[in-house]
């Protein structure tokens, strides 16, 4: 088993995450390594790592060159782990090491993909969670995946899984869609979040704020769509217009120069969005192919392979 934690500027949490994970892993008999991916911390972080490498050969650490952010820091531990089942969790004790054991009898019941849902945040405020929720209401609407609401990147996954997710090599990344979207046999496992143990979260309004926009657009088309419908919308109206503005001409009540002023501003103007709807399918499509997605996976084959 693989335990995947990337960690920013977390010096005062390092030490009880590892405390608490270890003796989480004592009582399970089974081989582990705790994989922690430094995403270019400023703090002691490396120190402390650099320290835990050489007193406990379970821990690993991968140090990154610069801060990457959370999902790609948890990419890079997850390519690099090597058992056959991989857990992927926060440094800072809000993803309880207490509940790894549950995470590993399920994957031993036969899930291929435990996925945790918070239930409640104490640390978080009434805004946090008003607009987590309607968040995951747009997403949900928006996008052909369903993305557990209150999911977080604390979870199980087969290492069959793992080998599919390495061939998603998307950049911007919102991994629990992806994993959403990756199939297999998924089950959720509630949980409460506590608060920090130590330190402050490393997410500001603003990076939350792209992470949210990352999720829309790494799994939705619908804002680009938005613009052909209102193309067509718009279009549909200026020939109404168009209709209108021939009638007030025919019957004279029109000023000399409104109706040809008239006419060209409607038909531009519909013509115009209807076309920028169009080039948004392209480029819906353009980014359907740059993500370079596998086309297809298998979760099983059957039968004996023929020479
Ligand atoms: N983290 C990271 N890179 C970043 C930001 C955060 O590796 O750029 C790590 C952080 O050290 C922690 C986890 O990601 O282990 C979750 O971050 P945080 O607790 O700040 O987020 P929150 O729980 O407030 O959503
Ligand atoms: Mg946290």
């Amino acid at each position: 088993m693989s335990i995947v934690v990337p960690v920013y500027n977390e010096q005062l949490n390092i030490e009880k995450f590892y405390e608490e994970a270890t003796k989480a892993v004592a009582g399970l008999d089974m081989d582990y390594e705790i994989i922690f991916v430094d995403d270019g911390s400023k703090d002691t972080t490396p120190l402390i790592l650099s320290r835990l490498t050489q007193q406990d050969a379970h821990v690993r650490a991968l140090i990154l060159a610069r801060n990457f952010g959370h999902q790609l820091a948890i990419t890079c531990g997850m390519d690099h782990a090597k058992g056959d089942a991989i857990i992927t969790m926060d440094g800072d004790l809000q993803h309880p090491p207490a509940m790894i054991p549950d995470l590993v009898q399920k994957w031993r019941e036969g899930y291929d993909v435990v996925q945790t849902v918070r239930k409640a945040t104490d640390d978080a405020g009434f805004l946090k969670r008003l607009t987590s929720k309607w968040y995951y209401i747009i997403l949900n609407a928006m996008s052909p995946v369903h993305i557990t609401p209150g999911g977080s990147d604390f979870r199980l996954i087969d290492k069959r899984v793992l080998e599919t997710f390495m061939r998603f090599r998307e950049h911007d990344r919102f991994i629990r869609g992806m994993i959403g979207d990756i199939g297999y046999k998924q089950t959720t496992l509630s949980f409460i979040a506590p608060r920090r143990y130590a330190g402050k979260s490393k997410f500001s309004g603003r990076k939350m704020l792209h992470f949210a926009l990352d999720g829309i657009t790494a799994f939705s088309k619908t804002p680009l769509r938005i613009s052909f419908y209102v193309g067509l919308l718009s279009g549909l109206l200026s020939v109404l217009m168009i209709i209108h503005v021939l009638y007030c001409h025919i019957t004279g009540q029109a000023a000399p120069g409104w109706t040809t002023t008239m006419i060209v501003v409607c038909l531009m103007g519909g013509l115009q969005l209807i076309f920028m709807g169009i080039i948004g399918e392209y480029i819906g499509r353009i980014f359907e192919e740059v993500k370079q997605r596998p086309l297809y996976w298998l979760r099983a084959e059957l039968g004996q392979k023929k020479d």
